[in-house]
């Protein structure tokens, strides 16, 4: 393994500072070639910092680093969630299989209406499963930016995320959010 640079070693301490605030094991760094954002990914427990992160003004950092160490703290309700996914996915499989095995036998039109039915209902389940997913996912980013703002103060939080904003894609959600803290 190639030894860390200073921004690095920086980031390191940075994880370790935030996870002793929010009370949580510090997750792994991984630091990555590309440039897409910095990420936490549950499974692993592991934050993803990219180039473009590694570059970015301190005041940034802090907040990024601080938002990434929030998510860590979520990491049960993801895992929780993922298993849930997992097995309805697993589930909604298995009923077809079971069924269409058990009616190998039956005349066409007997087993192509409850087929029908099957991808109907994949149809609603995939519809539901994904705004529920998506309003989900965008109450964990609040509650992460919000732990932000508990270490950084709301008030840069916000500077950061505007910032953020001109860059690339915050969502208005999010600082509307912040807005509301920092007011407070
Ligand atoms: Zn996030």
């Amino acid at each position: 393994m190639r030894p860390l640079c200073a921004e690095e070693r920086h980031i390191l301490s940075l994880v370790a500072d935030d996870a002793a605030a929010l009370h949580v094991a510090p997750p792994h760094v991984r630091f990555v070639a590309t440039s897409a954002g910095a990420c936490y990914e549950a499974l692993f427990n592991r934050i993803e910092i990219d180039r473009a992160t590694l570059a970015l003004p301190e005041p940034l950092l802090c907040i990024v680093v601080a938002h990434e160490v929030g998510h860590a703290t979520q990491r049960r309700t993801m895992l929780i969630d993922f298993a849930w996914t997992s097995l309805c996915v697993a589930m909604l499989f298995a009923i077809p299989c079971v069924f269409f095995a058990s009616s190998f036998d039956e005349d066409l039109w007997r087993v192509s209406a409850p087929g029908l039915g099957f991808v109907l209902a994949y149809l609603a389940c995939w519809k539901i499963w994904r705004a529920h997913g998506a309003s989900r996912s965008a109450a964990l980013e609040l509650d992460a930016d919000a732990k932000a703002a508990s270490i950084c103060g709301a008030a840069s939080a916000l500077a950061a995320l505007e910032a953020m904003a001109t860059r690339g894609h915050i969502d208005t959600a999010r600082i509307e959010a912040m807005r509301a803290l920092s007011y407070r």
